[in-house]
């Protein structure tokens, strides 16, 4: 399809990384006027390498996403491929109404770790089952399907992907997407533990859970975008550990540390407000600019379109 009739906001650049937002909130969509420049629906990120579109998880995002993608595709076929970090509502709930899923000649992929009881098949096809939604995964004109994670490095085109179990109720991944232009990490639900600021004893984090958040570090290293769950502020986190979600301090000298470029704050609570969240972000900017002045920190928020060119691309720009 000739680029000149893409009606997206900007041409998908052949020799950039680029990363939109769909929804950045966790827990639960919340359209309102406290949501409306951050945005309210839950998480969906896109990100485009070559001719691939892969979709960081199927909250209620999605949606907008899969009409935009129907009026720059039509009916096209196209390699979409969905990556599910874990099976919670907020990440997949937007699915059954992903518009390519219902034209006969697009293949969707969804790839992911296992739901939490069943496999990612069952917990993904039961997802739309009656009687939850009327239109089962089998019946879904498109062809779809659904492969759950062996292995935890993998490809999907020209992209090397890998993965990294969270500290997360349920479980589920992190993902690493890494290009020749440069790498994403996408980790949208993860506690990465951080003192209790009230200056309370918590009982040691079990072996696997300190052997998770050392996986994340290790997947984090170095990144050039950073998408981690930032869901609390350090002192609501003091009443809410073991909830599987982080505070922002903490997501700020993690990325600190593992030598991040730019770090988005994602998974907003959902009683959150426009105006609370630019407090927070000024707050991680702060922060950020104390114990490491080149880190980039912003808060996710629909619409927002990220791209990172290739070296050579950069050189000749
Ligand atoms: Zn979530
Ligand atoms: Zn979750």
């Amino acid at each position: 399809m000739p680029r000149a009739s893409r009606p997206t906001a900007t041409p998908v650049a052949a020799d950039a990384l680029t990363v939109r937002f769909w929804g950045v909130r966790g827990s639960v969509a919340v359209p309102g006027p406290q949501t409306v420049r951050y945005g309210g629906n839950t998480a969906c990120v896109e990100a485009r390498w070559g001719g691939d579109v892969i979709i960081l998880d199927a909250g209620t995002g999605i949606r907008e996403l899969g009409k935009s993608l129907v009026r720059e595709l039509e009916d096209h076929p196209s390699r979409i491929c969905i990556l599910i970090t874990h099976t919670h509502w907020d990440h997949i709930q937007g699915f059954p109404f992903f518009a390519p899923a219902y034209l006969a000649r697009q293949k969707i992929r969804i790839l992911g770790w296992r739901g939490s009881r069943s496999g990612l098949k069952r917990t993904v096809a039961a997802s739309v089952e009656s009687p939850f939604f009327p239109v089962a995964l089998p019946q879904m004109p498109g062809t779809i399907t659904v492969e759950q994670l062996s292995t935890l490095r993998f490809r999907i085109g020209q992209v090397r992907a890998s993965a990294a179990r969270i500290h997360h109720p349920g479980g589920g991944v992190a993902f690493r997407l890494n290009t020749p232009a440069g790498s994403l990490v996408y980790a949208p639900d993860h506690e990465i533990g951080c003192p209790d600021p009230t200056g309370g004893t918590q009982p040691a984090p079990a072996r696997t859970t300190l052997r998770r958040q050392r996986d994340i570090r290790t997947l984090i290293h170095q990144a050039d975008i950073l998408i981690h769950d930032a869901q609390y502020t350090a002192s609501e986190y003091a009443s809410r550990i073991g909830w599987g979600h982080s505070c922002v301090d903490a997501v700020v000298r993690q990325a600190a540390d593992a030598g991040v470029k730019h770090l988005l704050l994602f998974h907003h609570d959902p009683d959150r407000t426009d105006d609370q969240l630019d407090a927070i972000l000024a707050d991680a900017r702060r922060l950020a600019a104390s114990i490491a002045p080149s880190l980039r920190v912003d808060a996710a928020r629909e619409g927002l379109e990220l791209r990172l060119p290739t070296r050579t691309a950069r050189a000749t720009r």
